[in-house]
């Protein structure tokens, strides 16, 4: 599932192919998208610019009118070049997006909006930007306030939600309590305002280094990128307890646990020595 670093590095890469240029195509398997551009032409219009909102990927059109569209589970959007073999089978095509030089192709996107900035700004379900930790305008004390005001629920399942802290997806979550030393099923209200604080903090710079890599000007098709934790550069070594039940965690050698969390039954993995749960009782891993 693309998390917030993911979608970002789309809408970058979506940013440097389409701003600034003429829209010369657009098409849509989305009748409501179809019908807005028989109305009001997408074409000869010019992409201002790209953006992420947590899981929510936005392309903002000259015109005033911005395309939001959410990958949940299987979406991606590809760029290619014109004539170039597409990655994925035609019928998974959305969206398609060109211009002289590109063609963005969105697969199997479960869900796309045509927004006016008003309507933009009053939709719940899209984070605004200081909700987002890889934002500029991404307010930290107002996070810390919202992650407190979630005091009966567990730290793990409040950094999933994306009204709380937009961006963070399951890898993450359970890699931002190990580097705390944080239990996720620990319940905020049992932690203290500095555990809170480095929570936040931390989720915001691993998720913020997960985006730097990519550099120049190069256009990144959505591709899984290897993610990073640790500072180790062997790919093998590049997450703390993510994907490793059983195995030794990487301070202290105690087997790392696994258990399904959440309303939504999320994997998560923690180290039950270098995590231990307020009280002294942990879950069964
Ligand atoms: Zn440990």
């Amino acid at each position: 599932m693309p998390e917030g670093d993911t979608i970002f590095r789309t809408a970058r890469s979506l940013g440097r192919a389409l701003a600034g240029r003429p829209v010369t195509g657009f098409r849509s398997v989305f009748p409501t998208l179809t019908r807005f551009h028989e109305d009001t032409p997408l074409t000869g219009q010019f992409i201002d610019s790209v953006d992420a909102r947590g899981k929510w990927l936005l392309i903002h059109f000259s015109g005033g009118l911005t395309l939001a569209t959410h990958m949940l589970m299987n979406g991606s959007w590809h760029i290619y070049h014109p004539g170039q073999r597409w990655q994925k089978p035609r019928f998974h095509m959305r969206i398609v997006l060109e211009n002289a030089d590109y063609i963005a192709v969105g697969f199997k996107v479960p869900v796309a909006e045509m927004h006016t900035a008003q309507s933009l700004a009053r939709d719940r379900r899209i984070p605004q930007p200081s909700t987002d930790v890889l934002s500029g305008e991404f307010n930290f004390e107002e996070a810390v306030s919202r992650v407190r005001a979630h005091a009966n629920e567990a730290i793990g399942d409040v950094l999933l939600d994306q009204k709380v802290i937009a961006g963070v997806g399951n890898v993450f979550k359970s890699e931002v309590c190990f580097v705390t030393g944080v239990h996720p099923f620990a319940l905020v209200a049992a932690l203290t305002p500095e555990q809170i604080h480095a929570v936040v903090a931390t989720a915001q710079k691993l998720v913020a280094a997960n985006v730097l890599e990519d550099s120049g000007d190069r256009i990144l098709t959505y591709r899984g990128q290897q993610r990073r934790t640790t500072h180790s550069s062997d790919p093998s070594e590049c997450l703390w307890v993510y994907g490793r039940p059983g195995e030794p965690c990487r301070r202290c050698a105690e087997p790392v646990r696994r258990r399904l969390q959440g309303p939504d039954a999320r994997v998560t993995f923690w180290c039950p020595r270098c995590q231990p749960m307020p009280g002294g009782v942990d879950v069964d891993g």
